[in-house]
Formats: C-alpha cells, structure tokens, sequence
C-alpha cells in the first residue's frame, strides 16, 4: 500500500530544529521545484484509484492545495480546499481537532460537496493524523464517500496512518521518515 520510493525521498529536503528545537522540518519545496519528482509524485499518489470515479480531491491548506489541485487535474476530479477558521468567505462547515497543545478549527464551504460524492483527501504529510482525521470528519459532516487518505510523506512513529486506518480509511503515503 506504501511503496519506498528512494528518488522521491531524496527529492525532500530535511530542515533540522524547524520551526522549533526538537523538530525535523520535511521541505517539499525541493521535490515540487523539480519536475520529474513532482510529476511522479502526483502519479503515484493516486495511482491505486486511477481510473475509479472519483468526484473530488479535498486538499488541507496549504502544500494540500499544490499537490491536491494537480491530483484533481490529472484524474479530471473537481477540487476542494479544507482551510484555517476565517479565511472561506461563504457558508462554511467546521471541525474542531487537537494539535499537540490545544485545538484548532478546519473549515470547508457548506456547498462544496453533496452528499454521496466520492472524495480523495491529500495533503503533503501525515504525523499524528489530528490535521487529516479533522479533515475525514468534515467530509463525512456533509456525506462524503472517503475513498482515500494519500500524503507525500509518512511519520509512522506519530501512528497518523493507523488512525486514519482505524476510521476505515484507507491510506497511501509514498516514503516515510524515522521520528518526528
Ligand atoms: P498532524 O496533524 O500531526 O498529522 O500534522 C500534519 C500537518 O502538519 C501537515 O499539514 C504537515 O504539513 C504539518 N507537519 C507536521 N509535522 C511536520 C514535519 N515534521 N515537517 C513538515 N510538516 C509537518
């Protein structure tokens, strides 16, 4: 389900004690500037439902917006943006979710979506799931058919993917990086 792909690990730059001590940053920006990185990882992201009716691709502010707007292009699904409190200016939809010290809101427009639509969230990474679990919750909210969770990079020490697992979800990431 998750293939070690050591060409799109390498693609990643690793910024240490970013944006705090402690903190490995993983940068995509080195993979997105890079064509032949962005372009496979776009490919493999989706590749187990390539050819499936798939409605639209959710993608969580903000590296979701550049690698979900390039899914939805390349497999012709609508796209849909999962943003911070306040910033949709039309009717909205909210789910609280837990961060590591308090919470924070996710918000998605009310009409974005109707029920019985077939929807592949993405976002960049995946560490303790509470962004993306946040994000299946608000899908759910308004009827979704969750077909999928895909990210670009997996910490599966912080068991991100075995929650999202545990809501039946089920989860593509392409490599995967030891710690936090
Ligand atoms: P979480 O909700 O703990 O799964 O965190 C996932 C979100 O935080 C994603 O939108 C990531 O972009 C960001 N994130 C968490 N940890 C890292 C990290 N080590 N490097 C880069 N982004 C991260």
């Amino acid at each position: 389900m998750s293939p070690a792909d050591p060409d799109l690990q390498a693609s990643i730059r690793t910024i240490p004690d970013y944006p705090k001590p402690g903190i490995m940053f993983r940068d995509i920006t080195t993979l997105l500037g890079d064509a032949r990185s962005f372009r496979r990882a776009i490919d493999d992201l989706v590749q187990p439902w390539a050819g499936m009716k798939v409605d639209k691709v959710a993608g969580i502010e903000a590296r979701g917006f550049i690698l979900g707007g390039a899914v939805a292009h390349q497999i012709s699904a609508g796209f849909v943006p999962i943003r911070k409190k306040g910033k949709l200016p039309h009717k909205r939809v909210s789910v609280a979710y837990a961060l590591e010290y308090g919470e924070d809101v996710i918000e998605m427009h009310a009409d974005a979506l109707v029920s019985g639509e077939r929807v592949i969230l993405v976002d960049d990474l995946i560490a303790t799931g509470g962004t993306a679990e946040g994000a299946v919750k608000l899908l759910r909210k308004l009827g979704a058919e969750v077909l999928a969770a895909c990210f670009v990079i997996d910490l599966p020490d912080l068991g991100g993917a075995e929650k999202l697992r545990k809501l039946d979800v089920p989860v593509r990431t392409l490599v995967s990086f030891e710690g936090h």
